[in-house]
């Protein structure tokens, strides 16, 4: 599974580092979301699903 964000919709809430860390993180500068971990290794992708269903902008995308 991959995930990418779609910057320009990202407003910067960080709930998808709350929800999954190891695969999300946030940019120090302008405070939006840094994809970590682009292919998420399969131990993480519940997590990673749930960050994505709860970002309210619908950045978030997943690939495959
Ligand atoms: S939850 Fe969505 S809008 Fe908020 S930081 Fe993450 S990707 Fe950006």
């Amino acid at each position: 599974m991959k995930v990418d964000v779609v910057i320009d919709l990202c407003q910067g809430h960080a709930r998808c580092q709350d929800r999954c860390p190891e695969v999300f993180g946030t940019d120090e500068i302008e405070g939006k979301c840094v994809i970590l971990q682009p292919d998420v290794p399969a131990g993480l992708e519940q997590k990673a699903r749930l960050a994505v269903r709860n970002c309210p902008e619908g950045a978030l995308i997943i690939l495959d």
